[in-house]
């Protein structure tokens, strides 16, 4: 009896650690994806996405733009030709306080 009881705590304990490696290693991964995400965030935000997910143009102070979802990089918007051109360029709120 006792011998049994002895051999099922140690299953239990196998089992457990076995649960731990796997947590572990599930964590390394995640930890892995986190790091791979905030990369890609990085060069996103330096230098723009590899392909601009853009809104639809609208005007604002004069000037008509689309803005990616992605990144938050505008391209002006024609609206005589209804264009994109011009390059991608950042938002910058601060030029409009002068003059
Ligand atoms: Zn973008």
């Amino acid at each position: 009896m006792a011998q049994d009881e002895q051999t099922g705590r140690l299953e239990i304990m196998q089992s457990s650690i076995t649960i731990n490696e796997q947590v572990f290693r599930r964590q390394q991964a995640e930890r892995t994806r986190v790091l791979n995400n905030a990369a890609q965030r990085l060069v996103q935000r330096l230098l723009g996405c590899w392909q601009h997910d853009l809104s639809r143009p609208f005007t604002h102070q004069g000037r008509t733009y689309r803005v990616c979802m992605n990144c938050g990089l505008s391209r002006d918007f024609n609206l005589q030709t209804w264009e994109t051109h011009g390059a991608s360029y950042a938002l910058a709120p601060s030029h409009t306080s002068s003059n």
